[in-house]
């Protein structure tokens, strides 16, 4: 098997980071500050006879009334282009906060076909654990997802989870 993945979400939610825990190497520069990539960055990864294509994919949630910008025009069109093709979407949302950005990344997935697998990160910052179940029953009705993992992408845990599911659909 081989495909293509595309991560996506709202700049800071850990896209970057999860690409390099995925593919083992820093590949993607992660920051503090939002929108510190700004073009894709691709990455293969092989595993036996699976070969998948990753690509840290910024520029998703750049609201409607901000595409005109050239900065942003360039990244909405790039964004766009990474979804065109892909066999499964890795969209990533934080812990516990549903924002507006949040809204316009899962809003441009809305004609997208392929499998929207969420992936809840950051789960290594929640106090309360018991907070997760309704967080993610409340993020799985938002629309049809192949499945929602919750994750820690920077200590690796359920990483392995998410590269199945991820699998499973090329
Ligand atoms: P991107 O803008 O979506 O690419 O986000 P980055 O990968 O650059 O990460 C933004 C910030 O969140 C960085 O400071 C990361 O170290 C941090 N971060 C990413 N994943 C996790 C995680 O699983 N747990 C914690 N605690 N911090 C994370
Ligand atoms: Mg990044």
């Amino acid at each position: 098997t081989c495909g293509f993945v595309a991560i996506v979400g709202r700049p800071n939610v850990g896209k970057s980071t999860l690409m390099n825990r995925i593919l083992g190497q820093k590949v993607s520069i992660t920051s503090r500050r939002p929108q510190t990539t700004r073009h894709q960055v691709m990455g293969i990864k092989t595993q036996g006879e699976a070969q998948c294509v990753y690509v840290d994919t910024p520029g998703m949630h750049i609201m409607a009334k901000d595409r005109n910008k050239a900065i942003n025009r360039f990244m909405n069109q790039a964004a766009s282009q990474a979804l065109r093709d892909v066999d499964c979407v890795v969209f990533i949302i934080d812990r516990t906060r549903w924002s507006e950005e949040d809204q316009t990344v899962l809003k441009r997935l809305e004609n997208v076909t392929a499998p929207v697998i969420v992936a809840v990160n950051k789960v290594d910052r929640l106090k309360d654990k018991r907070e997760l179940l309704p967080w993610l029953e409340s993020v799985g009705a938002r629309r049809e997802f192949a499945a929602v993992i919750p994750i820690s992408a920077k200590h690796g845990t359920q990483v392995d989870a998410l590269e199945n599911e991820v699998m499973s659909h090329l």
